[in-house]
């Protein structure tokens, strides 16, 4: 095929619409129902036909339509008043303005995926859409927020479904001309550019697209420009698209690329330069290499560098599987270190960083998560379960520890509760409340009635519908391109039965295909006399994964069946756009991963937002917040056997859909209302919609990660990092002491024969300390209750203070007592040890350093 080349020609505007070219070039409007209101009125018809895209629907509408609007003062006010509400947004003082104390100037925020709107689609799931909504709850907020991505010239991919099920995947070309997107470029006009080394003695170079995100700066690092080679300039075509090393070549521009890039617009745009970097996943993990080659720049050696760097470093990992972490050969990483890549930075430390230097590691490779974790002070997973579940996933790294005190904690993810709220909800709210904020609001209030909340749930409901009918014509015309569309299609699901969502990407642990598991209790499910239930899937596959796709074809097929096609749809291409409707279209929102492989979860958080009952797996978030009003449990089964497992979870969804939801869904009173399921869904938005909602999750990153990080980078980097070079001079002997450090004995007494609750228990400890002086170490006695296997639950610590006089090196050879006094609080079985780890005031947790010696 020829290839044409495509150009997008935006709009001249009359001068009296300017306003339009204001807010049509900040992506606030994706989450700013009344600029989409203005946008929707200049063509209805157009603003649906361009999926809400008023870049597109201003390059679409007629010249007279314009001239009209713009003859129309009516209009021209209003258009000017948002405007002005824009530009009070983007400089009034918000949260973050009044929040006290010491904050850090700029947070920079990294990702390889940013989900914020359909119309810029640079994203493949939870993950992208995440950082999306973490961008629009900090410009929400105030928060001096910089983000960096790549922008992939052809996004993810596109999702179509052939005529036997198998999916198809395209990948249409963006054209950025055509998007809110505009090239950084210096005052004379010329475009900015990063570039990097190479090992064939290239460099690759970069421009920059910068996207306004309400006050937020989105940068996104393009390598399709003509100073580069073809092959260079394929980095960026696709998102997730190569493995090996065209993706080692995608994380090292992400990660060194992107430092390079926001630095240099700090300093093209007088902003101030970050202090703390956040690292969404391990993709981007390269920056802190970046950045410690600034430092030795500046004269910093290596570990002293990795000090002030670890400091202002956060990184978030993702998934508990070990497949979503991305890890590479050694040799690779070794070719691509071992040149002017980073100049000052040996390769060896680099390997170091990222070795799986512990039990059950794989030599010889680069593993990018525990590179993150050796490159940050402060780490964290995305809910409670997931916390914990990576404590014990990367424990090998911190060994002689509890996984309970590994240190990475945990930030609940949350959703950005205006994109992800229903126009119809947000227009109750503001009817009944006089508030649009959903999150702030009294459901439970008799100040709205139950009847209100019903149509609007079943306006939402008949949304869904009309949209999966059109969705499933157009899906039917791809397949059959001539002839009549069938009739079939117009009459997919009903408005009124009881309907059930399921959308995720397909990898395997996600359970696609679980509800097939018993295909004749299904059917009769779906098509009960009275009680019937429907469901809506959705879902893409990873390109490469095959048996995704044969899942996914399991589905179609079964959903093909004539009896089934109009209870059970599967909608081509889930996207942002789609799932908007679709969430809160649906009665309940099912989630059934094989626990823990979920590790938040996040399409289950907007469906409760809109009122949507969840019935999941306890995984995720839902393991925290379920409380036996907001919906269901699927208990998981604690089987070893996945089959087994499979059909006792398969049986208990289906329990509980035919024996709790739909009889509570269809217990009706003469209004026709189901009284029940109101209070239910009350309850749902009352107590989840703030909880679940982005600013709680950011605000939290900002109190417990962001503002410690920026003090401990500061305090490491103030006059010229002599906090940095004596904590990394500390390390070097701590490190070199330890091996003589350990716990001589430990002696109690102080109680009573039989110890009884009040009794205190005092302990002596003698230490060996190796050399180190008493304040280079912290003693600990640690006691809780005691378990079959000597583990202890309900742990407390007590820190154990020296004889010795402070500070003075004792005789080598002789130990240290250190002593305190335990309280017996409880009755019941005791357990105490005592420990030593290391201590410094700039260490961010005891187990930082790794070290630790136990009795
Ligand atoms: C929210 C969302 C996801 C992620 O949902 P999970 O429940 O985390 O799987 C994926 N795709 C789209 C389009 C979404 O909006």
């Amino acid at each position: 095929m020829k290839a044409i080349r495509k150009f997008t020609v935006r709009a001249v505007l009359p001068e009296r619409l300017s306003a339009l070219e204001a807010l049509a070039g900040n992506l606030r409007w994706s989450w700013h129902e009344p600029t989409r209101r203005l946008f929707e009125r200049i063509d209805p018809t157009v603003w649906r036909a361009v999926d809400h895209d008023p870049i597109a629907l201003l390059g679409e509408v007629s010249r007279e339509r314009l001239d009209e609007l713009a003859a129309d003062d009516g209009y021209v006010g209003w258009a000017n008043q948002l405007r002005d509400e824009l530009t009070s947004y983007l400089e009034e003082p918000r949260w973050y303005q009044h929040l006290e104390g010491d904050k850090p100037a700029r947070i920079a925020y990294f990702s390889p995926e940013f989900g914020i709107a359909a119309t810029l689609p640079q994203y493949s799931g939870g993950l992208g859409i995440l950082a999306g909504d973490h961008l629009k709850s900090a410009s929400d907020l105030g928060i001096p927020l910089v983000a960096v991505g790549l922008f992939y010239k052809a996004g993810y991919f596109t999702q179509a479904i052939s005529a036997d099920g198998w999916q198809l995947e395209s990948y249409p070309a963006l054209d950025p001309d055509g998007l809110p997107l505009a090239v950084l470029r210096r005052p004379d006009r010329s475009p900015l550019q990063i570039s990097i080394a190479l090992p064939d003695g290239r460099a690759l170079h970069a421009r920059i697209w910068q996207a306004a995100v309400g006050r937020v700066r989105l940068l996104l690092l393009d390598t399709d420009i003509p100073e580069n080679a073809d092959d260079l300039r394929q980095i960026t075509d696709r998102l997730y698209g190569g493995g090996g090393e065209h993706r080692l070549l995608q994380e090292i521009l992400l990660g060194i690329g992107g430092v390079r890039a926001v630095l240099a617009w700090s300093e093209l745009t007088r902003s101030e330069a970050p202090e703390v970097f956040h690292t969404n996943e391990g993709h981007a993990g390269f920056l802190g290499l970046e950045r410690i080659a600034g430092l030795i720049g500046e004269g910093l050696s290596f570990s002293e560098a990795l000090e002030v760097v670890r400091a202002g470093t956060v990184f978030t990992t993702h998934t508990p599987v070990p497949a979503g972490i991305d890890r590479f050969d050694a040799a690779l990483i070794t070719r691509y270190f071992s040149t002017d890549l980073l100049p000052g930075v040996q390769v060896d430390d680099v390997l170091a960083l990222g070795a799986e230097s512990y039990d059950g590691g794989t030599k010889d490779v680069f593993n990018m998560a525990v590179m993150g974790l050796r490159l940050a002070q402060r780490a964290n997973g995305v809910s409670k379960l997931h916390g914990q579940v990576s404590r014990g996933m990367f424990s090998g790294l911190w060994p002689g520890f509890d996984p309970n005190d590994v240190p990475i904690g945990s930030v609940t993810n949350g959703v950005h509760a205006p994109t992800w709220t229903n126009p119809r909800l947000l227009e109750l709210a503001e009817k009944t409340f006089g508030t649009s904020d959903t999150t702030r609001v009294d459901w439970s209030s008799e100040a709205l009635s139950d009847l209100d909340l019903w149509s609007v749930r079943n306006a939402m409901r008949a949304d869904l519908v009309e949209d999966a009918r059109r969705r499933t014509a157009k899906s039917w015309r791809s397949q059959n391109p001539t002839g009549p569309v069938a009739a079939w299609t117009n009459e997919v699901l009903d408005p009124d039965v009881l309907t059930i969502g399921f959308a995720r990407r397909v990898p395997t642990y996600k359970r696609l295909t679980l509800m097939l598991h018993d295909r004749d209790r299904l059917r009769a499910l779906l098509t009960h006399p009275e009680r019937p239930i429907q469901i809506v899937v959705a879902g893409k596959s990873h390109p490469a994964d095959d048996e995704g796709k044969r899942l996914i074809q399991e589905l179609v097929r079964f959903a093909a069946e004539p009896e089934i096609r109009g209870r059970l749809v599967f909608l081509p291409d889930y996207d942002i756009a789609m799932a908007q409707t679709l969430y809160p279209g649906t009665d309940v929102w099912l989630n059934n991963p094989l626990r823990p492989l979920e590790a938040c979860g996040t399409s289950g958080m907007k469906a409760a937002l809109n009122g949507v009952l969840n019935l999941s797996i306890l995984d995720g978030w839902w393991d925290e917040f379920y409380d036996g009003e907001n919906g269901w449990a699927i208990p998981s089964a604690e089987v070893t056997d996945p089959a087994e497992r499979d059909r006792r979870e398969a049986e208990a969804m289906y329990d509980l859909i035919e024996h709790e939801i739909a009889p509570r869904f269809y217990d009706r009173d003469h209004d026709g209302i189901p009284r029940t399921w109101m209070q239910s869904i009350r309850h749902t938005l009352r107590t989840l919609s703030p909880a679940l909602s982005a600013d709680r999750m950011v605000g939290e990153y900002v109190q417990a990660l962001y503002v410690p990080a920026a003090a401990a980078e500061k305090a490491l980097s103030a006059d010229h990092f002599a906090g940095g070079r004596a904590l990394s001079a500390w390390r070097a002997k701590v490190d070199a002491a330890w091996p003589g450090v350990s716990v001589a004995h430990v002696e109690s007494g102080g109680m009573t024969s039989v110890p009884q609750v009040g009794d205190e228990l005092h302990l002596r400890a003698h230490i060996h300390l190796g050399g180190l002086s008493a304040d280079d170490v912290l003693v600990e006695a640690v006691y809780g209750r005691s378990g079959e296997n000597d583990e202890l639950t309900d742990v407390h610590r007590l820190a154990l203070e020296p004889v010795a006089a402070q500070g003075t090196t004792p005789d080598a050879g002789k130990p240290t007592l250190f002593t305190g006094t335990v309280k017996l609080g409880r009755a019941g079985s005791f357990g105490y040890t005592v420990r030593v780890v290391p201590h410094n005031a700039l260490m961010a947790a005891p187990a930082d350093l790794g070290l630790i010696a136990t009795a």
